[in-house]
């Protein structure tokens, strides 16, 4: 545990700093200890320096840095066109999502949790079946949104060469960590035992196959020394951005969502399931952007979405339903909250249809149809309106300003 006295030791830093103010009241009696004055000179020179910088030497350390970008020079990957420079805009519809994210803007702690806390706590309130479903979600929500974090900010963000597509990546990494601090809010409000949440993605296996499916796919790019530039590794991280938007985030999710806003819908953890459909709206967004990224990097490079790219990408699609139907079977052994494992295959094949389609593939199950129309109501939602009714508009942050 932390306590402020660990911070003494940091405290003393400062000092120097403070070395020529204590120089000027001493010099009233003019009296100086040596060491003061090789403080007090030490320090000079230390601020001299600046006025000999070489900006040269500074922007060539810069990337791509030598001139007013050009929007022509702007490319989702390999581009050497400077990451500083922000505008002008080649990705319009980049910037718009991180407008549009910033507007979406809520924290876990504004949202109620009394309700859930009494019917968890009452051992009649919920069916050991709706208890499974709460706890295997936040067991694999848990991870996952930590997993999407930890691969935009150590494999992702590096590679992705655009100002306007870092700036919607720094708000999506926000907001990850939001959702992760959602799960732990709920946790916490319902007294849960964290070890035994947090450690599902290891202990229950149809948890643990989702994580495992990713992870290889985050672990080539975490790599310090990879760099993009070359097929072989374009494709590494096109195949990172398929594995993370089109499957994790656009396919891992929605067996849950759907599991816990059904939930709210009969009126059970409506606090918990306010706090998904936030999420929910966050990540539909997440999925577009990842989409619109993937299909850019594809347009701008052509030879990397060869016949073996595409095969390879559709059968990770698969794969991920294949993993998320197994979930929903796992976490539904039989019917319950109106839906049962076979609608929710059904509801899968029609998810995987779309992110298929959405980076130029096939559908693969043609006549696929969508159980639960409502949860395109509340991802279509939208921003300013509440699925529950409980509340309309607060969260319309930033994007409602008007100076007129
Ligand atoms: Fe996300």
């Amino acid at each position: 545990m932390l306590s402020w006295d660990d911070f003494d030791d940091k405290e003393k830093i400062k000092e120097p700093v403070l070395a020529e103010k204590n120089l000027a009241e001493k010099k009233t009696d003019q009296v100086l200890e040596p060491s003061e004055v090789g403080k007090a000179s030490q320090e000079k020179s230390m601020l001299s320096d600046l006025d000999s910088l070489d900006l040269e030497a500074g922007r060539a350390e810069l990337e791509g840095a030598s001139a007013r970008v050009d929007v022509s020079e702007k490319k989702m990957i390999n581009s050497r066109a400077d990451v500083n420079q922000l505008v002008p805009f080649k990705y319009d519809w980049a910037w718009q999502k991180y407008l549009d994210g910033s507007a979406n803007h809520w924290m876990p702690q504004e949202i109620n949790m009394t309700a859930d806390v009494a019917l968890w706590k009452n051992q009649n309130g919920l069916t050991e079946d709706e208890r499974r479903i709460v706890m295997r979600n936040l067991g694999f929500f848990s991870t996952a949104d930590s997993l999407v974090a930890n691969n935009i900010v150590l494999s992702v963000y590096k590679h992705i060469t655009n100002p306007e597509c870092r700036q919607y990546l720094l708000r999506q990494a926000l907001e990850e960590a939001i959702h992760t601090h959602a799960y732990q809010y709920v946790i916490e409000s319902l007294g849960m035992d964290e070890g035994e949440i947090f450690n599902m993605y290891k202990e229950i296996p149809s948890v643990a196959k989702k994580a495992a499916w990713a992870l290889p796919f985050t672990k080539s790019l975490s790599d310090q020394s990879f760099e993009t530039g070359t097929e072989e590794n374009d494709k590494i991280l096109l195949r990172n951005l398929i594995a993370f938007y089109c499957v994790l985030e656009g396919i891992f999710f929605y067996c849950g969502f759907t599991q816990i806003l059904s939930m709210g819908n009969r009126n059970k953890m409506t606090g918990t399931a306010e706090q998904f459909q936030y999420i929910l709206r966050d990540e539909s967004m997440h999925v577009n952007f990842g989409i619109d990224m993937i299909n850019q990097i594809k347009l701008e490079n052509p030879h990397l979405w060869d016949e073996e790219m595409q095969k390879e990408a559709q059968t990770m699609i698969l794969q991920g339903t294949q993993l998320e139907i197994e979930y929903a079977e796992d976490t539904m052994p039989k019917g319950i909250l109106g839906m049962n494992s076979e609608m929710m295959a059904e509801y899968l094949r029609f998810i995987a249809n779309r992110r298929l389609t959405q980076i130029g593939l096939e559908e693969a199950f043609p006549n696929a149809s969508n159980p639960f129309p409502w949860m395109s109501e509340i991802m279509d939602l939208r921003k300013e309106k509440n699925f529950f009714e409980t509340r309309v508009i607060e969260y319309q942050t930033g994007g409602a300003l008007n100076w007129d």
